[in-house]
């Protein structure tokens, strides 16, 4: 497989102006002869498809929830990252370019995030203009905060619901495209299979969730925009129905998948409490600005937060990193919090858990301007665990947040199947090895309203198409693979639920692909995954038909996928033998514990090729060349 990143030649800075005017134009009298699938309604697939609408192309729009306006980018709280430089603290174009370039530990395209960079500030003039209502100053202008990983203030937010103010701005102007006919919606369908035609992506298979009915739908190209796929640990902050199915479907399909291991675990989530939990709840790293994070410096200390004076206490990221503090990256800092537990420091009734601690903000701000900044968090922290994180401090440990890695995209984020786009989280995006907070919800913003719109007419313009028959023989094998698929989930009838598989997959995939790594247990987990397996497909349980609406048959669907997408995960993990970002191999580490990077060999994007059923996939790479930034150690110090 060739991959092929297309980067524009020139400058950096001038790369995607350039791109812009090279590429190939549809006339818009001729944008409404092409139909292009958009799978997702989140802030990549709401806003890609309410933009390519507003140029005048046909789209048809999928989302697996009741509407487009309940995805899960609906649940980023934080805020979102623009290089506006409003508190003219220094920050720029360039700034933001380097920040996530070295948050992501070089292991990401160069242009790709520079261009994000670039198109940050319009994000913000866009939503605004929509009547997004961010957060603002005493004066009237756009307030910012700061998040990890970054010196300078520039992540924008509307208190802790940032997704949720960004979504009903994507969603309105979707809806907006709906009444207008431009789009087409489909509510309650889940994409399970991809059609290619002569090489190229020209259709989707989905599944009627209400009815069971299989539906095809052709295009001339399909973007998916369908998240990110870090359920396959179980127990994440990610809503219940996040899956991989569709990357997973269109990976066997022939679409690289880049980087799999690459899976941010976000250091501020409220622990875990007991066996039968389904998820875990995040606690917004925006409360690091004011909360400071720590445990005692005893091992064993179980008197209450409160009866430790401060000299017995340990800020240990202020005392590790003291120049970035209590907003040292995620990676960073989940290490951290793991280590402090691992000696036996942790706090709570697991000793799995650290104190984020508001006690001297609000000493020094009041209880009302804390309240004003975070006051849904504290709620939400309240409600789940019966503390008032304003009198006692919040407990909080690392869980699963974000998938860096995803299908492989070129710089136009079409994948390698022509005409299937990748968008949002569901790309292998420029996050590297480790995102940056608040630039999610900038990448999938980017890729829908800025980058889409102008890439999908390149390719549309450069390209014959053909009308695809209902009955050509991909199709009817697309079709026929789903409808085999859900008989054969169907008529195993074991003993076990759907929800017990995946539970334990998560256990494995935690324990030997989670937050530190090693060869012995990454070997490990490939030996126990494919049993898993095994015994899925001999001892699942579904009860009900196909024929309604089935719960039971969506998750044993989903993680079917996530059986095998968990086996890659680890494989990614064990033949990358370096450190870097989130990828902690415990063999590759600095004296004082941080990851050690093998640029000589690693310094590349590795991004698998699925080879058929039960045979090992094709690891090709894709060298990463940095022109604009050096290659240094990544230190916060
Ligand atoms: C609790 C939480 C807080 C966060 N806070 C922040 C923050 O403050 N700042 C930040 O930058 N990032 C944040 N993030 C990350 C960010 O929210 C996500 O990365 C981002 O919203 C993903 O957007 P997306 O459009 O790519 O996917 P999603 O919003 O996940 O949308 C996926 C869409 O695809 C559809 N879909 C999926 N599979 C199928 C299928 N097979 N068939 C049909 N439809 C399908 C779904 O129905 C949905 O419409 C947060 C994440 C979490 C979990």
């Amino acid at each position: 497989m060739e991959l092929r990143a297309n980067i524009p030649s020139g400058p950096l800075e001038k790369k995607w102006e350039r791109h812009r005017f090279e590429m190939k134009l549809v006339n818009p009298a001729n944008k409404r002869k092409y139909t292009v699938i958009v799978v997702g309604s989140g802030l990549a697939g709401g806003g890609g498809a309410a933009s390519m609408a507003e140029l005048g192309y046909k789209v048809k729009c999928f989302c697996y929830q009741d509407s487009p306006r309940r995805p899960h980018s609906i649940a980023a709280q934080g805020g979102i990252n623009a290089a506006k430089n409003y508190h003219n603290d220094g920050d720029s174009v360039f700034r933001l370019f380097y920040d996530t370039v070295k948050g992501g530990d070089f292991r990401s395209r160069e242009a790709n995030v520079y261009r994000l960079a670039e198109v940050s500030g319009n994000i913000i003039d866009q939503c605004v203009a929509q009547g997004v209502p961010f957060a603002r100053e005493y004066g009237g202008m756009l307030d910012n905060r700061s998040f990890g990983g970054a010196q300078v203030s520039r992540t924008f937010y509307a208190r802790g619901q940032t997704g949720q103010q960004l979504l009903l701005g994507a969603y309105q102007a979707l809806e907006r495209q709906i009444g207008l006919g431009s789009v087409e919606m489909f509510s309650r369908h889940e994409m399970q299979e991809l059609i290619v035609v002569d090489g190229r992506a020209r259709g989707i298979v989905v599944r009627d969730m209400v009815t069971g009915e299989v539906e095809t739908h052709l295009a001339d190209a399909v973007c998916l925009a369908t998240g990110g796929y870090g359920n396959v640990f179980y127990l994440a902050t990610y809503a219940k129905g996040c899956n991989g199915t569709a990357i997973w479907r269109a990976y066997k399909k022939g679409a690289a998948f880049a980087n799999p291991c690459f899976t941010q675990i976000h250091p501020t989530c409220i622990p875990v409490t007991g066996e039968y939990q389904s998820k875990l709840t995040l606690m917004s790293e925006s409360l690091r600005n004011d909360g400071r994070i720590w445990v005692p410096k005893a091992k064993g200390d179980k008197r209450a937060p409160g009866e430790i004076p401060e000299a017995e206490r340990d800020y240990y990221l202020e005392r590790m990193y003291p120049s970035f503090g209590n907003l040292a990256p995620r990676d960073i800092s989940s290490r951290a919090a793991k280590r402090v537990c691992d000696e036996g420091r942790g706090v709570g009734p697991t000793g799995l858990g650290v104190y984020l601690d508001f006690e001297d903000a609000i000493k020094r701000l009041g209880r009302d301007k804390i309240e004003e900044k975070y006051g849904n968090l504290f709620e939400m922290y309240e409600r789940i665990t019966d503390e008032n994180p304003y009198r006692v401090p919040m407990r909080i440990y690392p869980a699963t947040h974000y998938t860096m890695g995803g299908l492989w995209v070129d710089y136009d984020l079409m994948s390698t199947i022509p005409g299937l786009f990748v968008l949002g989280e569901a790309n292998f995006s420029d996050h590297g090895a480790n995102r940056l907070g608040a630039s999610a919800l900038m990448q999938g913003l980017a890729d829908g309203y800025f980058i889409i719109p102008y890439t999908i007419g390149n390719y549309l313009a450069r390209e014959k198409f053909q009308p695809v028959p209902g009955d050509h023989p991909q199709v009817r094998a697309a079709e026929k693979a789903l409808t085999e698929r859900t008989k054969r989930l169907l008529s195993i009838q074991g003993k076990r639920t759907p929800t017990s598989f995946h539970r334990e997959l998560g256990k494995i995939m935690w324990e030997h692909c989670g937050m530190a790594r090693d060869r012995k247990g990454l070997e490990q987990g490939l030996a126990m995954i494919p049993k898993l397996r095994e015994e899925f497909w001999k001892n699942l349980r579904v009860p009900g038909s196909g024929e309604e609406l089935n719960q039971s048959l969506e998750h044993a669907g989903r993680v079917a996928d996530f059986l095998e997408l968990g086996e890659l995960m680890c494989l990614d993990a064990l033949e990358r033998d370096e450190s870097c970002g989130s990828h902690f191999r415990t063999e590759h580490q600095t004296s004082e514990g941080e990851a050690e990077r093998n640029d000589k060999d690693f310094c590349h994007v590795a991004a698998w090729e699925f080879q058929g059923d039960g045979k090992k996939p094709l690891r090709n790479v894709e060298p990463l060349v940095y022109e604009n930034v050096e290659l240094a150690v990544r230190s916060y110090k």
